[in-house]
């Protein structure tokens, strides 16, 4: 049975040398290493595609919305559900039908998360309700957004939520307050880039999980 809970990647492991990976060239000087490379992500996400199908489609005979959490979240969706279709294509004893939704999560109060979210880009989101929603995220850091993400889309009385992120983070100064249900990896408690992820709309376009530099961090800083 293939694991729902993520891929520990331990605190001493400090990434690969950026000498053996073809990088672009506008970064290279910002990172300070490849923490998990582009393959790795793929094969892991396919693996996840994998469980989830096999988990989903004995419960769901119905149509399961893929909600794209943008934009960090748009390589993952995508790779994601481009796998969830091989699995349609090459099974003929069961299958798991998908329409997909696309949406943006501001957590503010004065630029800080909270736990007061808007979703933006839902047309009409009381055509969620008897639904089965699969949320699909970049990362799960504090565990604030997704918390209130849940809660907002439970007003619309969904039939099932179920949450897939690609990262977790192994938080130091205290427990995050909200666990997947499925899960790619768990990292260290660095900033992470690239995959879409972003560090103030930079390193979006980049292959590779990488950990920036702290001249990188003070470089792109607002
Ligand atoms: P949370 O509410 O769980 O603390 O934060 C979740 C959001 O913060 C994620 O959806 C993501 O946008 C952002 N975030 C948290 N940690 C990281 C990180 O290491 N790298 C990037 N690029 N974004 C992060």
């Amino acid at each position: 049975h293939i694991e729902s809970s993520p891929l520990v990647i331990s605190d001493s492991f400090e990434g690969y040398p950026l000498n053996f990976f073809n990088l672009p060239l506008h970064y290279r000087d910002d990172l300070k290493s490849v923490l998990i490379p582009y393959g790795l992500v793929q094969d892991r996400i396919e693996a996840l595609a994998s469980r989830i199908f096999s988990d989903l489609h004995i419960h769901i005979p119905e149509q399961l919305i893929c909600m794209c959490v943008l934009k960090g979240g748009y390589r993952f969706f995508s790779d994601l559900v481009s796998k969830i279709q091989n699995e349609n294509r090459l099974r003929n004893d069961r299958s798991l039908p998908m329409s997909l939704e696309f949406i943006r999560v501001r957590s503010y109060i004065n630029d800080h998360s909270t736990d007061q979210t808007e979703i933006i880009g839902l047309s009409d989101l009381n055509s969620l309700k008897d639904k089965h929603i699969l949320i699909v995220e970049d990362i799960i850091d504090t565990g604030v957004t997704m918390v209130a993400l849940k809660k907002e889309l439970e007003k619309f009385k969904p039939k099932t939520i179920n949450v897939v992120s690609l990262f977790t983070k192994r938080r130091h100064d205290k427990k995050c307050i909200f666990k997947p249900d499925y899960s790619g990896f768990e990292v260290p408690d660095h900033f992470i880039v690239g995959y879409a992820l972003d560090y103030n709309e930079y390193f979006r376009d980049l292959e590779h999980i990488c950990v920036m530099k702290e001249s990188g961090i003070s470089k792109y800083k607002v």
